[in-house]
């Protein structure tokens, strides 16, 4: 299918989907670990060519591009085709006392057929991870890719139509005009992530169909670094999580809130660190990612002019680069704090008391991450168990969405739903609830007018 997909041929492709899904191939658990085996097969023997597309539109450098696109979804590939049979097999439950003789099963089916819509900004693994979720619950699969990185949109394309037939997994190229046609459609299944807003146009067009939903969206992810943190190390995974991908990561520590003891400390490792990392003129090193496009840019080089520019600051037109630069001497009512930055804009606010930063996050919606530097078990409990969040990492950044083992997704304003893992394989999986009766007697007191409370057939 072209980019300029019409609705007829979205019509036609689902009907060609659908026809597939009930021929029942994708019913066979050995199938799908099949068919997963040989898309981690093709996404390795093609890894450069993923690498260069991700070179081409983000300018992500090979490390970064393994690290955090193609070896997450190898892994994810990996640790779900190892456990799949025993997740996809039915499930014997306890029963109640009134049901006494019986037993309860709990079968996972597969939806039928999934929409994923993928964004730009890790444009490789946020389309493959969930598309490796509906494939492994057997579900067939149309895939919308973000038309702002058309490189790795038209190398997921040629290697997924390598991989499957387009009844099983088709991928449809376009921006919104695209994306309000699939909308449009009865899917039996939605999987989104992209921002809060495009979020909404699709939870709506969702509940025309009573289609379910998960909704992996964005918000602004608090980062605390408390007085007794190690500062050393805390600089360097801060400066790691805000500066990858330029900023441009849904999960980034949005802005910095640092004890005020120790705020100057902190800022002054974050300046080596930022030096270590991206050398003295990060706008010209080779592996600093570049802003998608020239629309992000000018939205975040206005953000430059909040507060007060302690590190960083320039930006290159041309190359579409921003500097990694903070911002101080912040205030809740500037710009940069009423959206989400996604980009190397950080600004710092201080505090000196927990329960008041606490109240001031309270008052927001609730972030997709946030991330905590304290060394003290009791600081950390009051954050995690007063604060909601969709997940987050104490003493580090990020590290909480590249494990397989912990469910991914935002609470409240910054998404609904969860995947990686098990939680993939039920996302997209519908569990269907049976009870197998016994024939062999029959408690008659639930009947009308019953005399006697158990008959022996
Ligand atoms: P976006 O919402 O603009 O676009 C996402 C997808 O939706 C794209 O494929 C796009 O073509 C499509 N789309 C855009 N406008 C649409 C419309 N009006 N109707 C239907 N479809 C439409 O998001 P983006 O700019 O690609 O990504 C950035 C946002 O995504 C940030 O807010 C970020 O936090 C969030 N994000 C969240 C996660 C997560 O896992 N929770 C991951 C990455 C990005």
């Amino acid at each position: 299918m072209n980019n300029e997909a019409s609705e007829l041929d979205i019509k036609e492709l689902l009907t060609r989907q659908k026809q597939f899904y009930d021929e029942d191939r994708t019913r066979s658990v050995e199938y799908r670990r099949v068919m997963l085996t040989r898309l981690r097969d093709a996404l390795q023997s093609r890894e450069a060519e993923i690498m260069e597309a991700l070179r081409l539109d983000l300018n992500k450098s090979e490390l970064e591009a393994y690290s955090t696109e193609i070896g997450i979804v190898l892994e994810e590939i990996r640790h779900i085709c190892k456990r799949l049979a025993r997740w996809a097999k039915p499930r014997k439950v306890r029963t109640a006392l009134t049901h006494t003789g019986s037993k309860g099963m709990i079968v996972p089916e597969p939806y039928g057929t999934v929409l994923i819509i993928a964004p730009w900004n890790y444009p490789f693994q946020l389309a493959i991870s969930p598309l490796v979720g509906a494939i492994a619950a057997g579900n067939t699969v149309v895939l919308k890719p973000s038309e702002l990185t058309p490189s790795v949109s038209a190398i997921l394309k040629s290697i997924l139509a390598e991989v499957f037939q387009e009844e099983h997994v088709a991928v449809v190229e376009g921006g919104v005009e695209v994306s309000t046609k699939l909308l449009k459609c009865k899917f039996d299944y939605i999987f989104f992530t992209g921002s809060v807003n495009v979020g909404r146009i699709v939870m709506e067009a969702a509940a025309k169909h009573l289609t379910p939903v998960t909704l992996e969206l964005g918000g602004k992810s608090p980062c605390i670094v408390h007085e007794d943190a190690n500062l050393v190390l805390a600089a360097r995974r801060i400066v790691f999580g805000k500066f990858t991908n330029a900023g441009q990561t849904c999960v980034a520590p949005d802005y910095l809130w640092v004890h005020k003891n120790v705020k100057e400390q902190l800022l002054q490792e974050m300046r080596h660190v930022i030096r270590d990392f991206y050398g003295e003129h990060p706008l010209s090193h080779p592996d600093y990612g570049r802003i998608v496009s020239r629309r992000h840019f000018d939205r975040l080089v206005m953000f430059l002019q909040d507060g007060q520019v302690v590190l960083g600051g320039r930006s290159d037109e041309g190359s579409l680069k921003i500097e990694p630069t903070v911002l101080d001497q912040i205030t809740w009512d500037m710009p940069v704090m009423q959206e989400e930055i996604f980009g190397p804009v950080f600004p710092v606010l201080e505090y000196e008391d927990l329960e008041e930063l606490i109240a001031r996050v309270r008052s927001h919606p609730k972030p997709l991450a946030l991330y905590l530097f304290s060394q003290s078990k009791a600081i950390q409990n009051q954050v995690i168990s007063s604060l909601s969040f969709g997940g987050g990492t104490i003493n580090d950044t990020l590290m909480h969405l590249a494990t397989p083992y912990l469910p991914f997704g935002g609470v409240g304003d910054s998404g609904m739903g969860s995947y990686h893992g098990l939680e993939s394989f039920k996302t997209f999986s519908h569990e269907k609830s049976v009870l197998y009766q016994t024939t062999r007697f029959d408690f008659t007191f639930r009947y009308p007018s019953s005399k006697n409370a158990l008959r022996i057939i």
